[in-house]
């Protein structure tokens, strides 16, 4: 996807501030952070939304939860805990059409969420 913001990022065409990078996905922090540490996880692929995600992709979405943990453990906040988030579509939240991981760490969060 060639206008895609994430695609760009995961293309290196766009500079991010690299938390964690792999074959298949790329880890970086969010440019508007919404808690202390808030680190964005996306697939490499261009994938437009978890409603989009299909049977077999089952290893992909198991990897992007599996960094979400690695994540977790590299910066340190693991054992305090987190929030792992995923927006889909209008009601969900989700502004940019390529499917993300957000997790989030280094508050108490708030449950229900807004
Ligand atoms: P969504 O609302 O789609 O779940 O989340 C999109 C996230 O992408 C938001 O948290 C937003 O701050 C982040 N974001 C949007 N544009 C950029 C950007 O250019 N760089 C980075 N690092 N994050 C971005
Ligand atoms: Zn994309």
């Amino acid at each position: 996807m060639t206008d895609c913001l994430f695609c760009k990022m995961a293309n290196n065409e766009i500079p991010v501030d690299l938390v964690l990078e792999t074959e298949h996905l790329m880890a970086f922090r969010d440019i508007n952070p919404q808690a202390p540490q808030h680190v964005l996880i996306i697939p490499r692929v261009h994938v437009r939304s978890l409603e989009d995600l299909e049977p077999g992709q089952e290893d992909l979405a198991g990897t992007l939860l599996l960094a979400a943990q690695q994540v977790a453990r590299q910066e340190g906040f693991a054992d305090r805990g987190y929030r792992t988030v995923i927006n889909s579509g209008h009601d969900g939240g989700q502004e940019v059409q390529h499917l993300h991981v957000h997790v989030l760490a280094g508050r108490r969060m708030q449950w229900p969420p807004g």
